[in-house]
Formats: structure tokens, C-alpha cells, sequence
């Protein structure tokens, strides 16, 4: 269905119906989300609507609904960044997609385009950008509203729950990698072998490199192991620093540090080889003390790393069409999102849920189901984070 191309007097009589979709929705900062009837978003000038097809599960979700992070999302929004689908409305003025490619609506929802950033293909750092599932509402629902200018476009050869989770934790890992600038035949550790990690170190082995794989879970370290990783270490019961140096001969050249938790901050930045980059893309909230002497006299570069450009985004994709990055993914319904947020707080997800939306119903007249009016939902709509800013 398309605005465009509908007659006037039936889309007049079209829109007096109340069209509702499904949507997990964060109603307030650390409460447990709510299954909710929400209106499906129209396309607007420049923008497309995208029926989801699946939507990977991230941490980060999990930061945005318990407000971690200084720049917080406004309740009531949407999660998800790792969301795919069909597009099923083609607003005025797009020519960059159509109806019916499949596409992927990640973190990084849109950018100026026009900013010193944006003109060095730094988009990730517009200070105009736009965050799915934060700042603007995600993929926890039926339908998305998206930028056409900033989607992912998806191959031919990937199936949407495949797809998902490579539109953040593979676009972020691999982007995180050439962050780090170790070279072929070189070491990355990889602390952190989840959802992120886990994509990681298949990267990095593609990518040429030898590979130490860092966790707290055996069970996650044997993962690494069977994923390729030439060394795993325990962080609980080790000290990986002191371990990984001596396997190493001195460190790693590159380190990036995927783990939700601030002691793994600083025994990443131990884990460094003389003169090599640690890449920081675990976002946990708080701050980790530098050992300042240890960076200074080492010459080691500490670098943050958030997700990547769109470029990164086809580059990242395109591992995956080739066959050399896949994702382990446990499919759930939308409905089991609460007991999924839980696990993956206390470390229990593998690797990574991805939400598929097969099973739900189609877009439909469900104002009557609908537990809260359609005035309620429209004001939801329009009080949403569209008008948040970044600063
Ligand atoms: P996840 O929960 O799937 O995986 C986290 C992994 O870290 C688990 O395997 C866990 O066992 C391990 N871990 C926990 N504590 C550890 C420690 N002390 N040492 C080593 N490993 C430890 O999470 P995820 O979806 O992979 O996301 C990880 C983090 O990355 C989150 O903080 C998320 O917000 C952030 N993130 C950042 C970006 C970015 O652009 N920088 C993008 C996506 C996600
Ligand atoms: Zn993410
Ligand atoms: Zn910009």
C-alpha cells in the first residue's frame, strides 16, 4: 500500500479507520515493557514505512530501557536497531528505494548530511543524528517509520532473521576492528563474546587476524573456541591481561572490548600490546580509571568506536552474502521480550535473539482489541522522541 499511488476519496476513508500494530513499548525507565496496541506510522515526504520481518535483540535495548546513559530516549518509545522488513509505503520524493525491497533500519536512523562529519564520512558523530529504538521508535513493532537515506540495503542472499543482527553487532564489530588497526597475521582480543563478540571474532578471523577470545562464561568461550578463536581466556577466574600477554609475547595489537561491564574496560587496556589501539564499543554506564603511566609510556591509543558508516554497513553485509560471518540466532516472538531483557542482564542469551515477526498477524482494524484509545496513541505518536535532540 502506498499514499502515493491511492485514491483520494478511498485513502479519505481509509484513514478515518484505526490501523494498529503490535509494539513493545518502554513506558518508563526500568519497569518491564509493555505489550501495546500503537498507530502504524505513515510516510511523510522523504520517508518510508518498513513492515518488520525480525529484529535482533541488543544490549544496548536494554540500556535504553533502563536509562543508562546520559542522553536519555523519552518514554513512551520503541527499542530495537537491528530491525528488517519490506517496505510497504513509499513517501513523496524517495527515489533511493521501493516498495517491497527489503531493507534494515538500524542505530544509526539518519544524520544531516551536510556537517563536517557527515562530509568525512563520520555520520555516526552528526551531532543531528538520529538513534532507532531511542530517539526515534524502532523495531519491537509491526511497522517502522524509516529514513530511505539511511537504510540498510540487504542482499539478495541473506534471509531477514540472518540479516538482523549484522545491522548492528556485525556492522559495530567490524567497524571496531578496523578501529583498532591491527594488521593481518596480527593479535585482537575480543572481551566480550556475545551477541557483539561473537560476530567479532568471526570478523576478525576473516579479516586475517589471530584471535583471543575473553569472557566470563565457559560456555561463551567455548562458543569462541568453536568459532575459530585461536586463544580463549576466562576473566573471572584469571587475570586475562597477565595470560594473554604471555601467550602473546606481549599483548595484543588491537583489543576491542565489547563486555557490558566496566572491569573489563581496564583489563582491556592491559591487554594491549606496546604501541597497539584498544577500541571501546561496550557502552556499560559509568566511568574506568585510566592507569595513565601504562598508556603514556606505552604509546597505546584508547579509541571509542560506535556502530559505523553506511558503507561500513554494505561492507559488514557483504561477509556475511560470502559466507564468512554468520550469525547464531534463537528465534522468540515478540511477546517473550520481557524474559529475553532478563537473560540477557544475567548473561543467559548464547548469542543472539532475533524477534521474528512471521508469526504475527497482519495489519489490521484492531481498535477494538486496543487496550487504550486511539486519541491515546496518536498523542503517544506525536509526543514521541522526534523532537530530541543530541546535546
Ligand atoms: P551481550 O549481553 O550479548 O554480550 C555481552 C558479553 O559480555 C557476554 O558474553 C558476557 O558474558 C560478556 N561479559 C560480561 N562481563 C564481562 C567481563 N567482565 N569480561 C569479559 N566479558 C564479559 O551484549 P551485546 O549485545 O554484545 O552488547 C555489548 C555492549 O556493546 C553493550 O554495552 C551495548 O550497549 C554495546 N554496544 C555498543 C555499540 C557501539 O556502537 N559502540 C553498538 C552495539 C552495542
Ligand atoms: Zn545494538
Ligand atoms: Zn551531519
Amino acid at each position: 500500500m502506498s499514499t502515493a499511488i491511492l485514491d483520494p476519496k478511498v485513502e479519505s476513508k481509509f484513514s478515518k479507520q484505526t490501523r494498529t500494530m503490535q509494539a513493545a513499548v518502554v513506558e518508563a525507565f526500568g519497569k518491564p515493557l509493555v505489550l501495546r496496541e500503537w498507530d502504524i506510522p505513515k510516510a511523510g515526504l522523504g520517508q518510508i514505512v518498513v513492515k518488520t520481518e525480525a529484529c535482533g535483540v541488543c544490549h544496548t535495548d536494554l540500556h535504553a530501557a533502563n536509562g543508562d546513559w546520559p542522553l536519555k530516549p523519552k518514554p513512551p518509545f520503541i527499542p530495537g536497531h537491528e530491525a528488517i522488513g519490506i517496505i510497504t509505503e513509499v513517501g513523496a520524493g524517495v527515489t533511493i528505494v521501493k516498495e517491497g525491497d527489503r531493507v534494515g533500519v538500524p542505530w544509526l536512523y539518519s544524520a544531516c548530511g551536510h556537517c563536517e562529519y557527515c562530509l568525512t564520512a563520520w555520520e555516526t558523530v552528526c551531532p543531528d543524528a538520529q538513534f532507532g529504538g531511542y530517539t526515534k521508535n524502532g523495531g519491537f513493532a509491526e511497522y517502522i517509520l524509516a529514513d530511505p537515506d539511511y537504510v540498510a540495503h540487504i542482499p539478495k542472499g541473506l534471509s531477514a532473521v540472518e540479516a538482523a543482527p549484522l545491522i548492528c553487532a556485525g556492522i559495530t564489530t567490524y567497524k571496531g576492528i578496523k578501529q583498532t588497526e591491527a594488521m593481518p597475521g596480527e593479535w585482537i582480543a575480543i572481551s566480550g563474546c556475545g551477541g557483539l563478540g561473537h560476530l567479532a571474532i568471526q570478523y576478525a578471523k576473516a579479516m586475517g587476524l589471530l584471535v583471543a577470545a575473553v569472557d566470563i562464561d565457559d560456555g561463551k568461550l567455548a562458543h569462541a573456541k568453536a568459532l575459530g578463536a585461536d586463544l580463549i581466556f576466562n576473566a573471572k577466574t584469571s587475570d586475562p591481561a597477565a595470560a594473554l600477554k604471555k601467550e602473546t609475547g606481549g599483548g595484543a595489537h588491537g583489543v576491542l572490548i565489547t563486555a557490558p561491564s566496566l572491569i573489563a574496560f581496564k583489563q582491556g587496556i592491559g591487554m594491549t600490546r606496546k604501541h597497539g589501539t584498544c577500541a571501546l564499543v561496550g557502552l556499560p554506564p559509568g566511568d574506568f580509571p585510566v592507569p595513565l603511566f601504562d598508556v603514556v609510556a606505552n604509546c597505546i591509543t584508547i579509541r571509542g568506536s560506535f556502530v559505523g558508516t553506511r558503507e561500513d554497513m554494505a561492507e559488514a553485509l557483504d561477509f556475511a552474502v560470502r559466507g564468512k560471518v554468520k550469525a547464531d540466532i534463537e528465534l522468540q516472538p515478540l511477546s517473550e521480550i520481557n524474559s529475553i531483557f532478563k537473560r540477557l542482564e544475567h548473561g543467559d542469551v548464547a548469542a543472539r535473539v532475533v524477534l521474528d515477526f512471521s508469526g504475527n498477524r497482519s495489519a489490521t482494524d484492531h481498535s477494538k482489541g486496543a487496550d487504550r484509545s486511539a486519541a491515546d496513541h496518536r498523542k503517544d505518536e506525536d509526543e514521541d522522541c522526534e523532537d530530541m535532540g543530541n546535546d
